[in-house]
């Protein structure tokens, strides 16, 4: 019996971990089948063992929470989650405990889209709020954000006087595609797949971010309405409808469990056409009343279960590895794969990360491998099924690009071409320094960089800042006429202009993203400031840490950095933070906010801190300046009084600000 009581206990340990690395941190480590099939397992042995019972078991709970750096948002109507099945036999039985509660049901059955739940409420007619489901009861306020999306109604088509609906925030396989070659381009850790990445760039803290991810959403149910009654589920999504709303699609209204069951076959069968990712298909009983009646558990209602679509795996033959160069010079292979239809598309491609992952399962050229793809876009090697030959792939010495030996720095799992010449960091490097959220130079984009760089227009950075309308005139290129030769000239210029963040950003430093630049570019206010920096100056910003700090100074102790600024400083390229600071009372001040304050919001008050150039936290450190705390401050109030850090109230705040 011990040993029953371990394993459960194990499995809810476990199940929790991935719990959190897939609803809190958007960063899943196990696939979706493996982590249901261990919540399997567990719901098993709970019913089998009662007298292990808990309350705070997964299995009664819904995953995720509201995190702290939202406002939280108490759900009036829980958001439930869905039972889920995985085979056919488990929707009969489905239907056996609807039947045993209700007569002749209708079913509907819809896509189960793979994105993030969200409320929306609406006042009047116009959107007031959108939160995230937490953990069904509580959520997280992302109004900001949600407002950001293509296809919210800001406006209904009816004055209403109230409505909440209930969605699924998702991002489309196309706009996926675009982040992931972002974030390859700058060697940032993609995305797992679109479910990942919509969660993460909703609840992103800058609308701005939120707004280039290209999200999108579809409406599934109403949630609460006042002055209107509403009968069924499909009546309800013919109102969505009219309303404004982008209503889930292909949904079906069908009279028994067997054409539930066709209709769901037919959305499998069609998954690899669609342009978003589903994980399953939703059957719910249509009839209000009938739901009543069925009722919920602790975690989801009797009238509904999801068809799990498994995985799908197939084998097929390793053809090549290909090895592409990335921007701070980091080998990556890829598998090229014989053709397989797989989960509805065509998979030719698969990532092999690098030669620990090789080494681990024992890959060679000419194998016959399984690839699988579950919910996720790029598909992956998972094992070798026939050896081609015992010599396990090995990457090259040498560079694809340049042919200068690569290196393998301790406790690192890449491979880098370290010559800073190598032409494929070159044009890594120049995509990069273009991109939109470093310097914005639309007129250059990846096939025009690389022209100029092939026809040696541009041979380092910054010469970018040399062209001229004649210079490129005179190389003849073919679609160069006047007027594209002009609109790249006047993105050029327009690029000068750009805050000093931007530009740090566009340098490509190993470990600075955008915030970061940003962050340096609003502390130090000038180039020259930072070049003159240390690394204790540097961290003095909240955010930073050693392995940051030590890159920005060793990035600017290299000749070449300091070549390419003085001639984009010599091109009239701006070297200052744009960021307005009219009052600076708070410069050089950390604050961190905790607890509900009497009258401000907490965002509110943020915004005034940093209006007069100070900065929030989310944590209390020691270099937090102030902690501003109002009701209910809990381990934040805690940590400050430990650490000794001055705790102001409101009051208080009120009279630094006057
Ligand atoms: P769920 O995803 O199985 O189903 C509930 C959700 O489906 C609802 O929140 C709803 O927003 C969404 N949905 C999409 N289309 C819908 C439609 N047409 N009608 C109704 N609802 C629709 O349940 P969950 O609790 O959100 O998530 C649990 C799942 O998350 C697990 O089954 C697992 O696959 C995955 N998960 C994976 C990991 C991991 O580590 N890989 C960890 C935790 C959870």
């Amino acid at each position: 019996m011990n040993d029953i009581k371990e394993k459960i206990e194990e499995l809810r340990k476990t199940l929790k971990y991935h719990s959190d690395r897939y609803y809190n941190d958007d960063a899943p480590e196990i696939e979706d089948y493996q982590y249901d099939m261990m919540m399997r397992e567990l719901i098993k042995l709970e019913e089998k063992y009662p007298e292990f019972d808990e309350p705070d078991s997964p299995t009664k709970r819904v995953g995720g929470k509201a995190d702290n750096s939202f406002e939280n948002v108490v759900h009036t109507v829980r958001m439930e989650s869905l039972q889920d099945a995985f085979s056919k036999d488990e929707i009969r039985e489905f239907e056996k405990r609807v039947l045993d509660v209700v007569n002749k049901p209708k079913y509907c059955v819809e896509p189960k889209i793979d994105g993030l739940s969200v409320s929306l409420e609406y006042e009047n007619g116009v959107f007031v709020r959108g939160s995230t489901r937490g953990d069904g009861n509580v959520g997280e306020d992302v109004s900001g954000n949600i407002k950001v999306i293509r296809n919210v109604p800001l406006k209904l088509n009816k004055n209403i006087p109230y409505i909440e609906v209930r969605g699924e925030v998702y991002m489309p396989k196309k706009s996926f595609d675009k982040v992931v070659d972002r974030q390859l381009l700058n060697d940032e850790k993609p995305f797992k797949n679109p479910r990942n990445a919509a969660a993460g760039s909703l609840r992103q803290k800058d609308s701005k971010v939120t707004a280039t991810r290209g999200l999108d959403i579809f409406i599934f149910n109403v949630q609460r309405v006042d002055g209107v009654t509403l009968t069924s589920h499909k009546q309800s999504l013919d109102f969505l409808k009219e309303l404004g709303f982008n209503t889930v699609p292909n949904y079906t209204l069908v009279d028994n469990i067997d054409s539930a069951i066709a209709e769901i076959d037919k959305i499998g069968e069609s998954r690899g056409d669609l342009e978003f990712d589903i994980d399953g298909a939703v059957i719910k009983v249509d009839d209000f009343e009938m739901r009543k009646a069925l009722g919920s558990t602790a975690k989801f209602p009797k009238w509904a279960v999801a068809f799990k679509y498994p995985p799908e795996e197939k084998q097929t033959k390793l053809v090549d590895i290909e090895i592409a160069v990335g921007r701070t010079g980091v080998l990556t292979p890829t598998a090229v794969l014989e053709p397989v239809h797989l989960a509805g598309t065509t998979v030719s491609r698969a990532t092999l990360h690098n030669q620990d992952f090789i080494n681990e399962k024992g890959i060679a050229v000419g194998d016959v491998v399984t690839v699988r793809k579950a919910g996720d876009i790029i598909p992956e090697v998972l094992c070798v099924n026939e050896h081609n030959s015992d010599k396990i792939y090995e990457f090259p010495k040498y560079c694809p690009s340049c042919n200068s030996e690569v290196v393998r720095e301790n406790d690192e799992a890449a491979i880098r071409c370290i010559n800073p010449d190598c032409p494929a960091q070159l044009l890594r490097n120049l995509i990069h320094f273009c991109s939109r959220d470093a310097m914005d130079i639309e007129g250059l984009g990846p096939a025009i960089l690389e022209t100029f760089v092939n026809c040696n227009l541009i041979e380092k950075t910054e010469d970018i800042y040399s062209l001229t309308y004649d210079k490129i005139d005179s190389a003849q290129l073919e679609g160069f006429k006047e007027k594209s030769i002009n609109n790249i000239i006047i993105s050029i210029e327009k690029s000068k202009e750009n805050d000093l963040g931007k530009l740090i950003f566009a340098l490509g430093i190993r470990h600075i993203g955008a915030k970061a630049g940003k962050l340096l570019s609003d502390h130090f206010r000038d180039i020259d400031s930072i070049i003159n920096a240390n690394v204790d100056d540097i961290l003095a910003i909240d955010g930073y840490g050693d392995i940051m700090a030590e890159s920005v100074v060793e990035f600017f102790k290299l000749q070449k950095t300091v070549d390419l600024i003085k001639s984009l400083k010599s091109n009239g390229v701006n070297m200052f933070s744009k960021t307005e600071v009219n009052d600076t009372r708070f410069s050089g001040m950390t604050f961190v906010l905790t607890g509900t304050l009497p009258t401000l919001k907490r965002a509110e008050a943020g915004k005034i801190i940093e209006s007069f150039g100070g900065k929030t936290s989310s944590s209390v450190s020691k270099k937090t300046t102030y902690v501003l705390a109002g009701d209910e401050a809990g381990s934040k109030l805690d940590k400050a009084n430990s650490l000794g850090i001055k705790v102001i109230d409101e009051n208080e705040f009120m009279e630094m600000i006057k």
